[in-house]
């Protein structure tokens, strides 16, 4: 039952968790600072919007502190409103077929080089 579970009580919140590091399948279609009306979080600086690629909220914009990723104030508020079941499904689903697809890319492309070098 406890065979790879190194991660005991280091993550704190919802900043940084062992699932984490999400990054988004796809470019951001709007600058996280491109926004308004302005959020300001707790410091008082303009906080950015960024997108969810949690499973729990796939495709959900969010404001966060600036800080976020380094403690910040601890600001979180969402943007968007919840999915459907549905859609955060399709959107999971979506996702894993974008990094599932990523990471065949990444094995391929050497050889895919030097074949083309033959022609
Ligand atoms: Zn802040």
């Amino acid at each position: 039952m406890s065979s790879s579970g190194s991660a005991a009580s280091s993550g704190r919140g919802w900043g940084r968790s062992t699932v984490g590091e999400r990054r988004s399948p796809v470019p951001y279609r709007e600058d996280p600072m491109e926004y308004q009306p302005v959020k300001y979080c707790l410091c008082g600086v303009k906080a950015p919007r960024w997108i969810s690629w949690s499973p729990r909220n796939p495709g959900r914009r969010y404001h966060a502190c600036v800080d976020a990723l380094i403690g910040g104030c601890g600001y979180m508020e969402w943007h968007d409103g919840r999915t459907t079941p549905f859609l955060r499904q399709l959107l999971l689903d979506l996702c894993n077929a974008v990094w599932a697809a990523r990471s065949q890319v990444n094995v391929a492309p050497m050889e895919a080089q030097s074949r083309n070098m033959e022609g």
